[in-house]
């Protein structure tokens, strides 16, 4: 009998040789078979990743821009090199279709390309003259060993959102990946050593709740950078607040797609299967909630269902277009959600209770729901999988003022022709990312990733100006050189006459 492989922790520049107590298994979603365990830090494993971090962060933060852009360089090009590899690794372990996971790596490539450019973006303030001879400026220095810890959903775009900035910015790292897909973020940590990273800088911890409290607890971790469900993200924002740690947690979503009577229908009808289905729904911006400003609502889901005929469900590897969820709790959990909506008295206009796959994965096929209303637990909830449901309304009023009273305000997208209500949406809609004609609206890497209200806890986005923000500590130097004709006692402030 062949043995389970084993993951592994990635600490100090190599795999930690130290056997774990406890391990968790990561399945093939596909097949539903075990695939590897992965080990689950104790606090003592957590200790030895922060000590490694905090060894490497003095040489690290003052190694010279050049070094460290050099450095990032060589890690883009290796990440580029081997980036259908990494996709077969996520979806190997999350399930998601080939081209989606490489897609995937591309958006955290990105981030990688605007690390790249760290000379610019920690570049401060110059005043000269403010008083007599005196001159200030404004610098921003790294924080010193930060921690990140990431969801399922996105196995390498998700650490990639942090761990490029936080490096370019001179900091040094311990990653928490989500213990069910834990491969991708091991290849990175060996393409990071490959580039040039020096031992340290990158480590990765894999785990559960007892590695994060670990990481919440440990003085020498001095930033959480967190992104998985609201519930978790909350009380990781207050317990890493509460040890004095500087957070920022992006939660979960329910990503509202508003269709005005003016709409391109064919568009609107390919967004909300691309936003809906994509990824099997498991995308904090996929779209889970269609209003429909009416009389359109009739001809809007005629056109979805008969697109949904084409979506082929299957093994990621295999030519599909949708893959199965990530394991078989979430599958049977969202399955719930069909019967919750049916019995609840929506529409159920595409049941994907009924596509079978065959074998043992965790398949669950397209589903629509019409004449879903705002009480039922299918809009309420974050469902997280291929669940779409459509509500019906009158007006633009009644439209927006559904997406604002939802708890989550993550996406949103408006599908219309009139740029006046396009821009009126933009405006007074309570969400952090808009699409217009969009339906994924994901902020490339030089801006900022955030949502508002449950979707988000702390105050600072993820990545582009924001990011580098939050890596960073602002440092303001007022200084004056000595000068003969200086001198003389003044106990006020300076008049600066
Ligand atoms: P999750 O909250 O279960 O897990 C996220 C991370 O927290 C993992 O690393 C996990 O090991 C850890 N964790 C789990 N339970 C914990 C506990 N009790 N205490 C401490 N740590 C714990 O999320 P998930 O299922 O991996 O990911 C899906 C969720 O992530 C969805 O809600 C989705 O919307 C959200 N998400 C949000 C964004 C965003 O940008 N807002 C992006 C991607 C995913």
């Amino acid at each position: 009998m062949t043995e389970t492989k084993i993951i592994s922790h990635w600490i100090n520049g190599a795999v930690d040789a130290e056997k774990s107590v406890r391990t968790s298994e990561v399945f093939n979603p596909a097949t539903g078979q075990v695939s590897a365990n992965v080990a689950l830090a104790t606090a003592a494993t957590v200790d030895k990743a922060v000590t490694a971090a905090t060894n490497a962060f003095d040489s690290w933060r003052h190694s010279s821009l050049t070094k460290r852009t050099q450095v990032l360089f060589a890690f883009r090009e290796l990440v580029l090199q081997n980036k259908e590899k990494i996709a077969a690794l996520i979806t190997a372990e999350h399930g998601k279709v080939l081209s989606d996971a490489s897609g995937e790596v591309t958006r955290g490539l990105e981030v990688v390309e605007f690390a790249c450019g760290i000379p610019h973006l920690l570049k401060g303030g110059f005043s000269e003259e403010v008083s007599s001879g005196v001159d200030v400026y404004s610098i921003r220095q790294p924080l010193g060993p930060v921690a990140i810890i990431s969801p399922f959903n996105f196995p390498a775009m998700v650490p990639m959102w942090f761990f490029p900035v936080a490096i370019a910015c001179g900091n040094t790292v311990v990653l928490k990946p989500s213990e069910k897909d834990p491969s991708a973020a091991m290849f990175l940590a060996q393409l990071w050593k490959d580039a040039g990273l020096p031992d340290g800088v990158f480590n990765v911890v894999h785990g559960d709740k007892e590695s994060v409290d670990a990481l919440l607890a440990h003085p020498g971790i001095k930033s959480v950078s967190f992104v998985g469900s609201t519930p978790i993200a909350k009380y990781v924002y207050e317990t890493g607040t509460k040890n004095g740690k500087r957070v920022q947690a992006l939660g979960g979503a329910k990503n509202h797609m508003v269709v005005l009577p003016d709409a391109d229908l064919e568009l609107a009808a390919d967004a909300a299967i691309n936003a809906g289905f994509g990824s099997a729904g498991e995308r904090c911006m996929a779209i889970s909630a269609i209003v429909a400003v009416e009389p359109i609502a009739s001809a809007l889901v005629a056109r979805i269902k008969s697109r949904m005929a084409n979506i082929k469900t299957g093994d990621g590897t295999q030519g599909a277009d949708m893959g199965p969820l990530v394991s078989k709790i979430h599958r049977d959990k969202v399955a719930s959600y069909i019967d919750a909506g049916e019995s609840a008295g929506a529409t159920l206009v595409e049941d994907g209770r009924k596509v079978k796959v065959g074998g043992e994965g965790f398949f669950l096929g397209p589903t629509l729901f019409d004449n879903v209303t705002p009480e039922m637990t299918i809009y309420k909830d974050e469902i997280f999988g291929p669940v779409l449901s459509v509500l019906r309304v009158n007006t633009y009023d009644e439209a927006l003022a559904l997406v604002n009273s939802h708890p989550y305000g993550n996406g949103t997208a408006i599908f219309t022709n009139d740029g006046g209500a396009a821009r009126r949406f933009q405006n007074e809609v309570e969400v952090g990312m808009v699409g217009i004609n969009v339906p994924i609206p994901v902020p490339m890497a030089y801006f900022s990733f955030g949502g508002w209200k449950n979707s988000l806890f702390g105050d600072t986005h993820a990545h582009g100006t924001e990011g580098v923000h939050f890596f960073t500590r602002g440092k303001v130097v007022t200084s004056r050189w000595l000068d003969p004709s200086h001198g003389g006692i003044n106990l006020g402030f300076p008049q600066n006459s």
